[in-house]
């Protein structure tokens, strides 16, 4: 027996989620059609307001302001800028609590597999915080993969090769990560130690 069109179409989009199966979505939308009517609002009034959230125009890190509130802080040292991937790393960087520098999110790493260019990613955006601001050091905190060391490298020949730039001391985090190993999943205290025993580049 089908499900009616409206359980089959929620269904469906649930399977569109990483890492979700027919099997879990079909969970979800069972439990969705048993929560009560106060419950059910919260969630859809919830979703509607993520249509607000866009990228800040700085970092680019997910923000329903034009200047994400990292951004706007004034007790930030926006003279240290830690370079990352994606915006569930500055969330990973943020729970050791030690950092208080600003973020630049690239959105994503040069790929050639995948046919991700450097000008598909926040390149340009970073070289011109950088000419625009002063800014003492730039951390490095990608993942140790092929494409996180390739991109590394892409963007410190970048800045060392620049007359204007070539004065920031640019570092990496320490290898406390496994070879291989994704920021967004290392633990709080091996994260922290990997931004304290940063190396210079
Ligand atoms: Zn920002």
């Amino acid at each position: 027996m089908a499900y009616s069109q409206e359980i089959q179409n929620l269904i469906d989009k649930f399977s569109l989620f990483p890492g979700i199966g027919p099997k879990t979505a079909q969970r979800f939308v069972f439990y969705l059609l048993r929560i009560n009517q106060g419950d059910l609002d919260d969630f859809i009034d919830d979703l509607e307001k993520i249509k607000s959230i866009s990228f800040c125009e700085n970092c680019f890190n997910f923000s329903s302001q034009k200047i994400c509130p990292i951004c706007q802080d004034p007790k930030r040292d926006k003279s240290i800028i830690t370079v990352i991937a994606e915006p569930q790393d500055l969330m990973a960087v943020e729970k050791t609590g030690e950092y208080r520098g600003v973020y630049h999110v690239l959105g994503g790493l040069i790929d050639t597999v995948q046919n991700v260019g450097p000008r598909e990613i926040k390149i340009k955006e970073l070289l011109g915080r950088l000419k625009n601001f002063t800014v003492n050091e730039v951390i490095f905190a990608l993942n140790s993969t092929i494409e996180g060391e390739g991109t590394m490298l892409y963007l410190v020949n970048l800045i060392k090769k620049d007359p204007q730039l070539n004065k920031i001391k640019l570092t990496k985090i320490a290898r406390g990560l496994p070879l291989g190993g994704e920021i967004e999943y290392a633990d709080e205290i091996t994260l922290s130690e990997a931004l304290r025993g940063r190396k210079i580049i």
